[in-house]
């Protein structure tokens, strides 16, 4: 299925002005997470408001209430949601989007001005903070839209939206919102959806675009070492003492091997073995072990197979140990016994795993384990968050329709 020509002349003939428009948002430097941006990102949402207004979607600003941040109290952005079309002969589909970004400096690293795009126009290639992530997936849907309101084209499903300022900052107030809405139904903003476009995604390396359909959870531990009543000096107390970051290393040290494998007892149960239906989509997919090492800029992947790879990646879980709070980290030699010190790690979850059920057998196990130490250090296991992991079917008619529509011209 083609999109009609009329559609695809007026999206090549208006490319500068896509371009210009993408610039245009790159320029508001609508920054969730930092306190001083705020008014950028409200900005940001104005400015997205009335580009939706222009090709004919009607709107609101929704006030998300207030959030504690450094020091201060700041009104949440607003989200923006939409609505265009009211047929009801029509699939309703639902676009999720964000209109913030994560922070940028040229300091960071950045060859140009993040908030300044540049088109290198030999490589196709735009440089700018949200150009991919995610400003750019909006405008494309206000380009559809708008080629759309110019030709005076009927849309073929009825669009909601629901665009955010504070993805990049835990979402917050968002599902609160979500929530309160689904429970007003067809009067909501999203009643009568029938599925939902999340426009924020990955692709599968540079070469091709990926639908996801499914997404691995999290459980987020803090292990909480302690001993001393204060830091100590080695000159006086190493090897008097128990040494809570002995205790702590001994103990990470426990939680997972090099490649990978979760050594908590009962952490894999209940996960299925890959069907060979499943086995045969990474085989066939675009991806190479190559593609994952120039990723992580480093030859390291735990296997030299691709599907190995790529199961590692999407349908198994992983434990990553992440940091360890409070521990010497300057240069030089200091001989300090810290007195307390939090090692992080996380676990990606996937279905059936439940983060409660997981958190249940880390912290048995983790108290299993310091006991064998024999330290007279104490342990406090810290539960910091969790998400739930979720895997949609890929053969259901939503997913039919987004293979049929991104296709590469
Ligand atoms: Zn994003």
């Amino acid at each position: 299925m083609v999109a009609p020509k009329p559609f695809l002349d007026y999206i090549d003939s208006n490319v500068p002005k896509f371009i210009d428009r993408l610039a245009e948002a790159v320029a508001i430097p609508s920054i969730s997470g930092d306190a001083s941006r705020r008014e950028d990102v409200k900005k940001m949402a104005q400015w997205l408001e009335a580009q939706l207004n222009k090709v004919g979607v009607k709107t609101a600003a929704i006030p998300l209430g207030k959030q504690h941040i450094e020091g201060q109290v700041l009104d949440l952005p607003p989200a923006i949601v939409g609505r265009i079309g009211e047929d009801p002969k029509k699939k309703t589909i639902l676009i999720y989007g964000h209109f913030d970004v994560q922070p940028a400096d040229k300091s960071d690293g950045w060859n140009t001005e993040p908030f300044k795009m540049q088109f290198d126009k030999e490589k196709g290639i735009m440089y700018g903070r949200g150009t991919t992530d995610d400003k750019g997936p909006i405008m494309g849907w206000l380009n559809v839209l708008e080629a759309h309101h110019a030709l005076g084209v009927e849309l073929p499903v009825n669009l909601r939206f629901c665009f955010e300022g504070m993805e990049e900052s835990g979402s917050e107030g968002l599902d609160d919102f979500i929530v309160s809405e689904a429970k007003k139904g067809a009067q909501g903003w999203f009643g009568g959806v029938d599925c939902v476009c999340i426009s924020d995604n990955y692709w599968l390396n540079t070469r091709t675009p990926a639908l996801t359909y499914g997404l691995r959870g999290l459980v987020y531990f803090n292990l909480a070492v302690s001993g001393p009543g204060a830091d100590l000096h080695s000159g006086a107390f190493g090897g008097a003492v128990y040494e809570p970051m002995t205790a702590l290393i001994a103990l990470l040290g426990q939680l997972v091997t090099q490649d990978g494998r979760i050594l908590i007892p009962g952490v894999y149960d209940g996960i299925n073995a890959a069907s060979d239906e499943e086995l045969e989509i990474y085989k066939n997919l675009d991806y190479s072990v190559d593609d994952l090492e120039a990723a992580a800029g480093g030859k390291i992947a735990v296997s030299d197979d691709k599907s190995t790879v790529l199961m590692a990646r999407m349908r198994n879980p992983s434990l990553s140990i992440h940091g360890i709070e409070g521990a010497f980290s300057g240069a030089g030699a200091k001989t300090v016994i810290p007195a307390k010190v939090g090692g992080k790690f996380s676990i990606r979850l996937v279905p059936p795993q439940r983060a409660d059920d997981i958190r249940v057998k880390v912290e048995k196990y983790l108290k299993e384990e310091f006991a064998k130490l024999k330290t007279k250090c104490k342990l406090d296991v810290e539960y910091l968050h969790g998400g739930i992991p979720w895997v949609a079917d890929h053969k259901h008619w939503n997913y039919e329709a987004a293979k049929i529509a991104t296709e590469v011209r």
